[in-house]
């Protein structure tokens, strides 16, 4: 049976990009008879707001989605931090207390989700009376692993490039997990077939789809969707002052229409689909 998810973080209200990533998940598994998940992905304490998560559901019952909701990240501590010692114990994960400053002071370049980190910690006796993040040693995990392969229903099939990530954080300074190691442990829980998101996590697949080998999780299949861009061309974002789907509802806007319209590819108003 397919099974796919929605899973915001509760760090500001949901825009259009975030209600046609619903869609495209509810659709996908209603077309087969199959189940539409939501979690909640409020691992970063700090930044996530309480009163989201109900935010979120009216805007999906307003969208006229029906879904299972799953447990929220907060719940799953225990099981992150299991994951994170069973590698740390086979000597894949090391200590790095780098700073952002360090990692751009040290030459970093540019990557697909940020600077890569230049392994500056990597095989070195770092002083841990400082905060501490846990980073993957990748080049280790793929002389364990071997080639990797994922599919993605879009873009066909791609060979996994972990290393364009660099040894990405997978235990934060201030959490047990990271957005990789959380997202890939609560996919395989929750038993999702298929998961779909926007194209911006597209290089984080690559991450993932080596946690999975490594962890012994099972392979789901990938729907890396267009995103959503405003009037400037630039992806939705809350920190652009995207319109909350919230205002909308407020205003007594009928929802159906509106998901129907972007089923069929009629945006709302000032709003495109890129593909990157
Ligand atoms: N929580 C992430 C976000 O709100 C989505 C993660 C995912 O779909 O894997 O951007």
């Amino acid at each position: 049976m397919i099974v796919t998810r929605f899973a915001p973080s509760p760090n500001g209200p949901l825009h259009w990009g975030h209600a046609y990533s619903a869609i495209i998940a509810h659709d996908l598994a209603a077309e087969q008879g199959g189940r539409f998940l939501l979690r909640i992905e409020d691992i970063d304490g700090p930044r996530s707001r309480p009163d989201l998560p109900d935010a979120f559901r009216r805007d999906l019952e307003w969208l006229g989605l029906e879904w299972d909701e799953v447990p929220a990240q907060s719940a799953r501590l225990e099981s992150y931090a299991g994951a994170a010692e069973s590698l740390r114990e086979r000597g894949l994960l090391y200590p790095c207390t780098c700073t952002r400053k360090d990692i751009e002071a040290a030459g970093a370049k540019p990557g697909p989700e940020g600077l890569v980190y230049p392994g500056t910690c990597k095989g070195k006796d770092v002083d841990l009376s400082q905060p501490a993040a846990l980073r993957l040693d990748v080049e280790q995990a793929l002389a364990e692993v071997g080639a990797l392969m994922w599919q993605d229903s879009l873009a066909g099939e791609q060979t996994a490039e972990p290393h364009a990530l660099g040894d990405v954080v997978l235990v934060r300074k201030d959490l047990p997990a990271s957005y990789h190691l959380a997202a890939t442990l609560d996919d395989a829980a929750d038993r999702v077939t298929l998961v779909t998101r926007g194209q911006d996590l597209f290089a984080a697949t690559h991450i993932h789809r080596l946690l999975q080998e490594l962890l012994g999780l099972p392979v789901p299949g990938w729907h890396h969707h267009g995103l959503l861009l405003d009037g400037a061309g630039k992806k939705l974002a809350k920190t652009r002052g995207s319109k909350a789907l919230a205002d909308y509802r407020k205003a007594g806007e009928n929802s159906r229409d509106w998901a129907d319209r972007l089923r069929m590819d009629h945006w709302p108003c000032g709003i495109s689909l890129g593909s990157t």
